[in-house]
């Protein structure tokens, strides 16, 4: 019984969440001079089209999807300046740079064989998938980090003080998911240990 009530009230987060990640979005909708694969270009960073936004340690690359890549909105360009700083933060060899690129390998393992022994109907699926998440947790202080420091790329383009500030509001509602996936999908996954 709790555990319903539990994954209920985390499914309820995480859709309050999301539409409060809408709501900045349209919040940091004003257009900029330049788009956010220039400024990922400008630093040096090999910058590819993906479909994600994410800086892959492995290839060294920043993977932005066509619509931030090209986009000129606040919203695209903060985007971007994010990934660039994780790419920036791993070359000058910061901590938890470094932490959370070898958290990304560790975590697919996981999810990997979380995902095999679920397919062979192997109860420890469970517990290794709930390991993989909550990795996730570990990445918490990077992703601080790298917002902070995308702040301080847009400033050093010269951008606005007001479209900073929609840039904050914006990338501070995307760090939350950062913690609170990992909570739901621990949430769901005891959820179906209590039901299994
Ligand atoms: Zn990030």
């Amino acid at each position: 019984m709790l555990f319903y009530l539990w994954a209920g009230l985390a499914l309820g987060l995480l859709a309050h969440h999301t539409h409060r990640r809408k709501a900045l979005e349209r919040e940091a909708g004003v257009e900029l001079p330049f788009s956010g694969g220039y400024l990922v270009r400008k630093r040096g960073i090999p910058v590819r089209a993906g479909r994600s936004d994410g800086f892959s340690p492995l290839y060294g690359t920043v993977f932005l999807r066509r619509g931030v890549m090209e986009g000129r909105t606040v919203r695209d360009v903060a985007l971007a300046a994010h990934e660039a700083a994780h790419a920036l933060r791993l070359a000058r060899g910061e901590r938890t740079a470094w932490l959370a690129s070898r958290v990304m390998v560790v975590r697919w393992m996981l999810f990997g064989s979380g995902l095999t022994l679920a397919f062979l109907l192997n109860p420890a699926a469970i517990g290794v998938l709930a390991l993989a998440y909550g990795a996730g947790l570990l990445v918490i202080p990077e992703e601080r980090e790298a917002s902070r420091e995308a702040i301080l790329i847009l400033r050093e383009e010269g951008v606005g003080e007001a479209e900073i500030e929609g840039a904050r509001r914006m990338l501070e509602g995307y760090g939350d998911s950062y913690w609170l996936v990992p909570i739901v999908a621990l949430a769901l996954l005891g959820w179906q240990a209590v039901a299994a």
